[in-house]
């Protein structure tokens, strides 16, 4: 969407799963759509072609088989002249005792982690929805929480 106000002419999303996966919202994908970014599911880049710069990508379109994602066999390809890439994140090593689920420091209400004394919150704690408002009040209810515990109150 910030492309398309920064005056690109086309602005295409292309997502290697199906729409279902997305981890955008379907507001945030309307809120794209209306813009006029189109999104293309069930495909991935496979090169990128140019002289020094990029003129096309290739793509292959994909489905979802019993042994993971796997290409159709059919590619198409779309001019651009800007590519950028989502690299997405995920937690690599932790200390041995924290608690994890689904990829993420496993947190209560107050934040708290399985490590006594370790508190967690934004996007790298479960219960969020990955935005800055979230990461925010998790920070505010987990500052609160340890006050509590280092002035000596029961909030066990
Ligand atoms: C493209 C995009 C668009 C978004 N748009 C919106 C939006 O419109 N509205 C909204 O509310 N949210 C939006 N979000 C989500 C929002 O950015 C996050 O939810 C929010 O930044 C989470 O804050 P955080 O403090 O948990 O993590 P982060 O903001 O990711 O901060 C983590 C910090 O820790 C640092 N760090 C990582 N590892 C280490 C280490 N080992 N040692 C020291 N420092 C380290 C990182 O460099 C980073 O500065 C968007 C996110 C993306 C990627």
């Amino acid at each position: 969407m910030q492309a398309r106000h920064l005056g690109a002419q086309n602005v295409t999303i292309v997502y290697r799963r199906g729409q279902s996966r997305m981890g955008a919202s379907s507001h945030e994908q309307d809120h794209a759509t209306r813009a006029g970014v189109r999104i293309i599911c069930n495909a991935m880049p496979v090169a990128v072609h140019g002289n020094g710069a990029v003129r096309e990508v290739e793509f292959a379109h994909t489905r979802e088989g019993a042994s993971g994602l796997e290409e159709t066999g059919e590619r198409f390809r779309l001019a651009a002249d800007q590519l950028f890439r989502a690299i997405g994140q995920r937690l690599s090593g932790h200390p041995e005792g924290l608690a994890l689920s689904g990829g993420k420091i496993a947190v209560d209400d107050k934040g708290r982690s399985s490590l006594a004394g370790v508190w967690a919150g934004g996007d790298c704690a479960t219960g969020g929805d990955d935005l800055t408002v979230t990461a925010v009040a998790e920070g505010r209810d987990a500052a609160e929480d340890i006050h509590a515990q280092l002035m000596g109150a029961d909030h066990g």
